[in-house]
């Protein structure tokens, strides 16, 4: 059906087919992940009493914004958290995260990565190596210490260094999805692991989860394994790719009160922040996301198993079960990662006719090359795929807010890498 819109070799056309039927019994899998998280969600809509005023922002200081309020408690409801900031305020993951650690730390304390280094873009805010003494105001500059309990060889949390670790912290950072890293995401067990890990060492231990492209992917949430709070952003899995803007921090009410105050002004906390137009979109975002996620998660494992069958390495495999929405693809050259992404670029609904070169960017040092044709700017629950471009040439995909046209996409794009 895919060629009578778009012009793919009949050889792919056969890779596809038989990639479909492999995939079959894990869309399975999803379906069922999928409708669980969207009558839990209806669940807490209807439990929390959403109502179409709730949907209309505020303007000035937002005092009173009872939809802003609402959004919140269905939040908090829908992730099993005690509470919630869910706000077009965070204006990424990072910053929420920046949020999260700045309400929780004090000087002298100190954060325990218990899954080795965090993502790239926590480096400059906790104050690692060149970023120490740039004078932007890090945790280090602060007095907050960091260290770090590095993953074993098999990629694996190593808990007697973090049971060793655990008792001179006060914060423990966990990240649960890959980032850039060569290791699958961490499942629930894994994450509880750890968590008990370092409450045993330390009952006092405050956990925190970095939940970046891990929302909905399971049906649970690392809240319901004993995480003390988990951090998001709205432009992957929980916005549902309808949320413009926004992050998240959900979970116990006192930290979460703690962050609203560090989020505004100490002092002020949530009470204050209009939300202008943002309402009905986030509202609707997170009600569609359990959905938008499984397109996603389906979009990952047909890419995987279509990679796997034309014999390149693709991780996870297929049929291993899914923990965030992003797939690994060894590309082998510059060339094929080139064209993978100008040809995924290709096949996505805004600038399609743009061709993404490799370019150096700020924070990397190899060049960097992009697709991403996406309603929303840098949204990474639409379908995109990225690469620093160095051997192996690993490509980054993800996302695809359904799976039919994210399957063309990654077609036009294989079609151009490898069967040109
Ligand atoms: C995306 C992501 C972040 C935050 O990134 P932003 O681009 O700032 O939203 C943090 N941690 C992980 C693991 C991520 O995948």
């Amino acid at each position: 059906m895919i060629e009578t819109f778009f012009d793919i070799c009949p050889e792919l056309l056969e890779l596809d087919k038989k990639a479909m039927e492999l995939c079959k019994p894990e869309f399975e899998k999803i379906h069922a992940i999928q409708e669980y998280n969207q009558v839990k969600m209806l669940k807490a809509f209807t439990e929390c009493g959403v109502s179409s005023t709730h949907l209309v922002g505020s303007t000035g200081y937002g005092y009173d914004d009872s939809g802003r309020d609402k959004l919140d408690q269905v939040f908090a409801t829908v992730m099993g958290a005690e509470d919630a900031l869910c706000r077009s305020h965070f204006l990424s993951g990072t910053h929420a995260l920046t949020v999260a650690l700045f309400g929780l730390l004090r000087m002298g304390d100190t954060l325990l990565a218990a899954t080795g280094r965090p993502y790239d873009t926590l480096e400059g805010v906790i104050g690692l190596g060149d970023t120490k003494e740039q004078g932007y105001g890090s945790l280090a500059e602060y007095g907050v210490n960091y260290d770090e309990a590095p993953l074993t060889e098999e990629g694996q949390p190593d808990y007697e260094l973090i049971a060793q670790k655990a008792p001179h912290a006060t914060v423990c950072h966990i990240q649960r999805s890959r980032g850039y890293s060569n290791r699958s995401a961490f499942d629930l067990k894994t994450i509880e692991k750890v968590i008990q890990t370092a409450k045993t060492a330390n009952p006092n231990i405050v956990v925190m989860v970095d939940n970046c492209y891990g929302e909905f992917t399971q049906i649970a949430e690392p809240t319901s394994v004993g995480a003390d709070l988990i951090v998001g952003s709205l432009i992957k899995n929980p916005g549902g790719g309808i949320a413009p803007t926004g992050g998240y921090i959900a979970g116990k009410h006192s930290l979460v009160e703690k962050c609203a105050h560090r989020l505004t002004c100490p002092g002020t906390g949530r009470e204050l922040g209009c939300t202008l137009d943002t309402l009905r979109q986030m509202y609707l975002g997170l009600y569609y996301a359990p959905g938008v996620t499984a397109e996603a998660l389906k979009t990952s494992i047909y890419a995987s198993c279509l990679f796997e069958l034309m014999g390149y390495h693709a991780t996870p495999f297929y049929k291993e079960d899914r923990n965030d929405i992003i797939t690994s693809i060894e590309t082998k050259s510059e060339k094929a990662l080139c064209a993978l992404c100008q040809g995924i670029q290709a096949g996505s609904p805004v600038d399609s006719f743009v061709t993404p070169e490799p370019y150096a960017m700020p924070g990397y040092t190899d060049q960097v090359i992009m697709a991403a044709g996406a309603f929303t700017l840098g949204s990474s629950i639409e379908l995109s795929c990225d690469a620093p471009v160095r051997p192996p040439y690993t490509a980054y995909l993800q996302g695809g807010l359904n799976f039919a046209a994210s399957r063309a996409g990654v077609l036009l794009g294989v079609q151009k890498a490898f069967f040109a």
